[in-house]
């Protein structure tokens, strides 16, 4: 029996997962924790709503954390899994995004497993397994480009929040809703890729596949392309990372591959800027992620409130990039101090607006 803490119990990815551990004999939550919704439908000895999660998993002692929290408020328990060698299903991104080089430095002192739940890394991680990176020429992340793809400038100045929540292939939480409409959430993505794969920004790539159908590709050495293809549906990353190495059932149809066109194009970084900003951020290292990831988050926040508007995301957030000096964190208080700053420095900017 493998024993889950799941964090974000009551979210998109937090009800999916528990669908799926419901379902698996093999399964079952030791835990579960939200931020502020109640929890009173979740099955699991261990509750928390709100406080400090890495209290909740010392009690539960899990076999797998399962860290589906939205936003930075994830770190302290990816790093607490990591530390001990505990195997961490990620779909938290933004803590390894802000945090990348402490967890990895806190994963190769637990030793424990990175199983990433983010559909284009759970494709990475399973096209990848096995090969030596010397075997790989590149990776290709691939995204639906958002609800706002093949518009203008122009025509994104006054979009509203319920146009921006209108994904068109996922179902997801807000926050994350938005980062696809804004294509940050592709640049959180390239940045986790880097960190969880060890390659290099330059071989890695963002292209639009908007029906969302293959998750992402490796190109290999000799000239030969893997892609991982499946429907757009979490339950399928999320199996995958909980009953990894083995695969279970899930209640997926097959793909039909006669009805089935697969067309990509080019992400427009003009009109989308924060997905440059992002590999910008990510090449410059040290904390710009980390400030990258906190000033979206905020912006991100007053967006969904109606204070600020949807292009003011981005220039929220290269404001705060120019504004930091990006100087590496040695440790987790250092890190918390870079997000704090970031996070004043753009609430700063929308009181004074
Ligand atoms: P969501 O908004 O639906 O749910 C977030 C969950 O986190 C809720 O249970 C909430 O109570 C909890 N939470 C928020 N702050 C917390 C805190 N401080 N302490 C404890 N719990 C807290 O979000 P989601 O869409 O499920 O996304 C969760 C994470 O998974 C995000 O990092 C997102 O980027 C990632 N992700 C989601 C999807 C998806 O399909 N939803 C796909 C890929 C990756
Ligand atoms: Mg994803």
């Amino acid at each position: 029996m493998k024993r889950i803490a799941l964090l974000g119990a009551t979210g998109s990815i937090g009800r999916q997962a528990i669908e799926i551990v419901e379902a698996h004999p093999g399964l079952e939550l030791c835990a579960a924790a939200s931020g502020s919704s109640p929890l009173d439908d979740v099955d699991a000895p261990l509750k928390q709503v709100g406080g400090d999660l890495t209290e909740l998993l010392e009690r539960a002692q899990p076999d797998v954390v399962l860290n589906a929290v939205v936003g930075f408020a994830g770190i302290h328990a990816t790093l607490w899994a990591l530390e001990r060698g505990i195997d961490l299903a990620l779909a938290n991104k933004e803590s390894l995004v802000a945090g990348g080089e402490l967890a990895l430095a806190a994963r190769a002192r637990g030793g424990g497993r990175l199983l990433p739940v983010d559909s284009e890394h759970s494709a990475l991680f399973q096209l990848l397994e096995g090969r030596g990176p010397d075997q790989v020429h590149s990776l290709v992340i691939t995204g639906s480009g958002g609800p706002f793809r093949g518009r203008s400038r122009e025509e994104l100045s006054d979009v509203t929040v319920e146009q921006a929540l209108a994904h068109p292939t996922w179902r997801m939480g807000p926050k994350i809703t938005v980062d696809s409409a804004t294509l940050a959430n592709k640049g959180l993505e390239l940045i986790e890729a880097h960190f969880l794969f060890s390659i290099p920004y330059d071989r890695i790539e963002v292209v639009l596949q908007p029906t969302s159908i293959v998750h992402s590709l490796i190109r290999l050495r000799d000239g030969a392309t893997l892609a991982h293809l499946g429907h757009p549906d979490m339950r399928v990353p999320i199996s995958y990372a909980l009953t990894y190495p083995e695969r279970a059932e899930t209640p997926l149809a097959p793909l039909d591959f006669a009805s089935l066109t697969l067309q990509f194009s080019a992400p427009a970084t003009g009109t989308f800027p924060l997905l440059a900003l992002a590999r910008e951020a990510g090449e410059k290292g040290g904390t710009y992620p980390c400030v990258f990831n906190a000033a979206n988050e905020v912006a991100v926040a007053a967006f969904l409130a109606g204070r600020l508007p949807f292009l003011a995301i981005a220039d929220a957030v290269a404001d705060a990039l120019e504004h930091s000096d990006g100087a590496s964190a040695r440790d987790v208080e250092e890190l918390l101090e870079a997000d704090a700053a970031a996070r004043r420095l753009v609430e700063q900017g929308l009181s004074v607006a």
